[in-house]
């Protein structure tokens, strides 16, 4: 098949490729000149383990470019992949999507064949029937389901571990408003084995929105468990792993630690509480995750005063600032909590992180970036904040460690440690 992957951020990118390993010849578009020159170049705009391998390999059949009209004209289906941030309220913006659909509209006037358009980023309920089909259809002037297909395939890849989620999905869900998109999916889908859910548009888009949010919200859950085992002097990961042996609830999502981050939980869980707020809904279960999630990472700080009660002027290491490992992602990250209130005690900061720096150097340029994390240890106290591999093999003898995701080794070794929840 031939395939136009809007947008070439982490979603699109790794579709895109994906996508072309199992043979099909994909365009991607961005507005971003530098992202696309670099695809193009088979250097991947963003570091995902194994991305940009198989982008070289497969680059015979991925093409990058800023035109709509190019990509759109030679393939079959197209993917919406762009992003959709928070606003101040919590609500999803829509304008790269709406800026997208109306360039896919355009396009789509002249085809001659049946093309598909499918919306893989995440929406809340309703947007792609009432919102984005609509748009297509006033834009074009052509008939969605008669002249050209709408669908939802909402992604489900985690940050990291993205490409072998992608090959490797536990479920794919194909929402179709016709069947002849219902149809392209199932074609595009069929070498993967997992159980594939075909249903509407609106149910892929809260099967999404559903399953992030039970995500975040399990976590939250164990981490006022944890807060609890604190007090106890109990830890809870044994706590987690009595419970995790129980089929019904399942080991995964269950460690405690300073709360999550990403480009994901904080953004789902937000614009599905706005959206219910503003249907007059009840969101107390998300509410309450999301607050939890919110005091987490000061449990650090106020673990972290146990021991340095006046933090002004103290050297303050911080180990990782990606939301978790093996990413450069830094959106909603702890440690951009943890470094925002450590500044207002006015603790002088160190840190590193083998990926994000230059990230964080954009929102907090005046913080000391260490070339290396063992320069990090020479600090009055050292928060870990993510769990990086090579944080392993560090030496933490004699220091003071406040650990917020549990590294066995600091607990072993620092002559002063302190777990968030253990
Ligand atoms: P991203 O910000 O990394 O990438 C979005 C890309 O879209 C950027 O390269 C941007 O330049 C491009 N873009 C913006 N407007 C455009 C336009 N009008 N035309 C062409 N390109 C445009 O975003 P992401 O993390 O890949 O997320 C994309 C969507 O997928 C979001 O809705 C997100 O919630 C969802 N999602 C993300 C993940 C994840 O782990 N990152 C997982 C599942 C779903």
């Amino acid at each position: 098949m031939n395939i136009a992957i809007i947008g070439t951020g982490y979603v699109g990118l790794v579709s895109g490729v994906c996508f072309a390993t199992q043979g099909h010849t994909i365009t991607c578009v961005d507005v971003d000149t530098k992202k696309i020159q670099r695809i193009n170049k088979g250097i991947s705009p963003i570091y995902e383990e194994g991305l940009e391998p198989l982008l070289q390999k497969h680059k015979n059949k991925i093409h990058a470019t800023t035109s709509y009209d190019e990509a759109i004209q030679k393939s079959d289906i197209t993917f919406i992949c762009v992003g959709t941030p928070s606003k101040k309220n919590g609500e999803i913006d829509l304008t790269y999507v709406t800026q997208a659909v109306k360039e896919i509209a355009r396009c789509i006037q002249n085809k001659k064949s049946y093309h598909a358009v499918i919306v893989k980023s995440t929406v809340v309920p309703s947007t792609t029937q009432k919102i984005i089909l609509p748009l297509l259809e006033q834009t074009s002037g052509l008939t969605a389901g008669k002249d050209f297909g709408v669908g939802m395939n909402p992604e489900f890849l985690k940050e990291g571990v993205a490409i072998q989620d992608f090959l490797n999905p536990d479920r794919i869900v194909n929402g179709y408003y016709d069947e002849h998109t219902r149809k392209l999916l199932k074609e595009l889908y069929k070498g993967f084995t997992c159980p594939i859910i075909e249903t509407s548009v609106t149910t892929a888009e809260m099967i999404k929105y559903a399953s992030n949010c039970f995500l975040a919200t399990k976590i939250s859950f164990m981490n006022e468990i944890g807060n609890f085992c604190k007090q106890l002097n109990i830890d809870a990961y044994d706590v987690a792993e009595g419970m995790g042996t129980d089929k019904r609830i399942g080991r995964a999502f269950l460690n405690s630690g300073i709360g999550w981050g990403g480009s994901c939980f904080p953004k789902d869980t937000q614009a599905l509480r706005a959206w219910a707020h503003k249907e007059h809904q009840s969101a107390a279960i998300i509410d309450s995750t999301i607050h939890t999630n919110e005091i987490q990472p000061l449990k650090a700080i106020t673990l972290l005063k146990k021991h340095i009660p006046n933090l002004k002027g103290k050297t303050i290491g911080i180990l990782g600032l990606a939301f978790k490992p093996n990413t450069d992602d830094i959106r909603d990250s702890r440690s951009l909590v943890i470094i925002k209130e450590l500044l207002k005690e006015k603790a002088s900061i160190k840190t590193f992180d083998p990926q994000a720096m230059p990230h964080v150097k954009n929102i907090y340029p005046d913080i000391t970036y260490c070339n290396t994390a063992e320069e990090v240890l020479n600090s009055d106290a050292v928060i870990i904040a993510t769990l990086w591999d090579e944080f392993n093999s560090l030496s933490y003898k004699g220091k003071t460690v406040i650990d917020g995701r549990r590294m066995h080794k600091a607990q072993q070794e620092a002559a002063i440690y302190e777990g968030v929840c253990w």
